[in-house]
């Protein structure tokens, strides 16, 4: 048996929905991975009578595809959908029987209009966390509209596959053979990026709100949610929506809640946010705000919103080492991500640039995926906390070089290696590695603002006990601001204050 008893239990239930019959078409070998493969298409198919099952030759095996009866969907597993994928291959089952897919109907219809030929393929690993919302999404495209198939890849059962592309993080989407994207991506996203999302005259009708807010992170759905909550006109704009709580794993410090995870808790703070009829404007970048009789934002569709008052929310993203090399091998062995990306480097060497609480969490992740782990600090000590240093030190396959500054991330097509200084001799030594996670913090999303705002030197947006900034009318909450903590209920909390603040303007103007 493939599936244990709870996983068999939740899934029986789920095999319940489906409305009409579904063709598995399998390619197998003699290999371990077509066994599995095997054994799990026969245990879907001893569960549901919807499920028929027939032997095929697809273009790569071990793979399966999900079909309606007499016509392929084009959506094809190659490798065995467990892991974070379960959920995709249920989805996928659904979706191909019939059931309606949770989706925005606008987004249905955008994806049903799409012509021309989409081949997608999407390599993944069981253990991303990030992977599950790009294969639904490209299998839910691929269900809408008959032009367009996608093709799960796990690495691990294609690692030939995936060495001869060098690809080095997951998800990593090719489209039509081409490299296409890699990290998360909703439907919405991969639809903007292949030039079907709205334009700016979508937005250039719009009447003037009360409260704009920029950024759909906690803070800022925590402002639009207060804002919304008085009765006036607000909109959020957001490059992204769910901001950096969509790359977060496990939360454990969202009071209230013992444990959560990021895209989940994103999920719910959508639901909320949707529930006050607030305008969500997503997946559109602010590129400048002018204070006229309105606060004006322009987008960088060339759309220009404007306001009685904004509220500034937009986060803070991974900072850079700013060495040569780092931008040049990004995704090809330069990554941010321990959590999605360790396992493609499992059984390699990799180095992790930063020695506070992130570094030695991901060092100590890693630590169990990789043969070796050098974390390098730029000062004479690690920053992590005591508790974090002792498990670090504890592991056979970690070496800590302190004092040290990164000088370059060497590679030809991926990266080979690390170069540092030795900052207390000056000299120059070279590591070789496979891979390098940069973990030195995080930056705030506020040059798009010029001049226009009060800033630190740090870049973040300086505010008052009240959200305000130092443009009448203009607020600001959460990481991009010059709070002394930058967490989740942190940032939800200056959200509601900067609300209650522009509310307090609006009455008072
Ligand atoms: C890997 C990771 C793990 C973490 N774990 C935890 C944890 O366990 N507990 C905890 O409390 N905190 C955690 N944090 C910190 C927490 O996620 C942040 O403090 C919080 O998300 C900040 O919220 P925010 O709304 O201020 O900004 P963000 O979450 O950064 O959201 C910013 C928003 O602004 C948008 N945006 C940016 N620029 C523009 C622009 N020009 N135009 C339009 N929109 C724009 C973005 O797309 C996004 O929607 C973690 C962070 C990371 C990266």
């Amino acid at each position: 048996m493939i599936l244990d008893a709870d996983i068999k239990a939740q899934l029986a239930q789920y095999l319940q929905l489906m409305e009409g019959d579904v063709l598995l078409k399998v390619s197998a070998g003699a290999d371990d991975v077509s066994r599995d493969m095997l054994a799990l298409v026969d245990e879907l198919a001893s569960m549901s009578s919807h499920i028929k099952v027939e032997q095929a030759e697809l273009p790569r095996t071990p793979s399966f595809s999900v079909n309606r009866i007499g016509e392929d969907t084009g959506i094809t597993f190659a490798g065995i959908p467990l892991g974070h994928e379960f959920t995709s291959l249920v989805l996928a089952l659904l979706q191909v029987s019939g059931r309606a897919p949770k989706a925005d109907q606008k987004v249905i219809d955008q994806v049903k209009s799409i012509k021309g030929e989409y081949h997608f393929e999407s390599y993944i690993s069981l253990s991303c966390h990030n992977c599950p919302d790009v294969v639904q999404a490209l299998n839910l495209m691929s269900v809408l509209n008959p032009n367009i198939t996608h093709t799960m890849i796990d690495g691990a059962a294609f690692k030939e596959e995936v060495e001869r592309k060098d690809i080095m993080a997951v998800p990593t989407v090719f489209l039509n053979a081409e490299p296409f994207g890699s990290g998360r991506m909703t439907l919405e996203e991969i639809l903007a990026k292949i030039g079907t999302g709205p334009d700016a005259s979508e937005f250039s009708d719009k009447e003037p709100f009360d409260v704009l807010v920029v950024g759909g992170g906690p803070a800022g759905a925590s402002a639009a949610i207060y804002a919304a909550r008085k009765g006036i006109r607000t909109g959020i704009v957001a490059e992204r929506f769910g901001g950096q709580v969509m790359d977060t794993m496990g939360i454990e410090n969202f009071i209230s809640v013992k444990y959560t995870e990021g895209p989940k808790l994103v999920a719910s703070l959508e639901e909320h946010v949707k529930d006050y009829g607030i305008d969500v404007m997503n997946l559109q970048r602010a590129k400048r705000l002018e204070k006229k009789d309105f606060v004006e934002l322009e987008l960088e569709n060339g759309a220009v919103l404007k306001s009685k008052t904004v509220i500034l929310s937009t986060g803070a993203r991974w900072r850079n080492v700013g060495v040569p090399g780092e931008a040049e091998f990004k995704n090809k062995g330069v990554a941010y991500c321990p959590h999605c990306d360790g396992p493609l480097f499992a059984g390699k060497r990799v180095a992790v640039i930063g020695g506070g609480n992130s570094g030695v969490e991901a060092a100590i992740d890693l630590a169990g995926i990789v043969s070796h782990v050098t974390v390098l600090e730029f000062m004479p000590e690690l920053k992590a906390d005591a508790v974090l240093q002792d498990r670090l030190y504890s592991l056979p396959n970690v070496t800590v070089l302190k004092n040290v500054q990164t000088k370059e991330i060497t590679g030809t097509d991926k990266v080979n290696g690390i170069s540092y200084i030795d900052r207390a001799t000056e000299e120059v030594h070279h590591v070789e590695l496979e891979g390098v996670f940069v973990q030195i913090g995080l930056v705030p999303n506020t040059d798009w603002l010029g001049e226009t705002i009060e800033r630190t030197r740090f870049g973040e947006i300086v505010v008052d006990r009240h959200g305000a900034t130092n443009i009448p009318g203009v607020f600001a909450a959460g990481d991009c601001t010059n709070s002394a903590y930058k967490q989740i209920i942190i940032s939800m909390g200056s959200g509601a204050t900067a609300a209650l603040g522009a509310f307090d303007y609006l009455i008072r103007n």
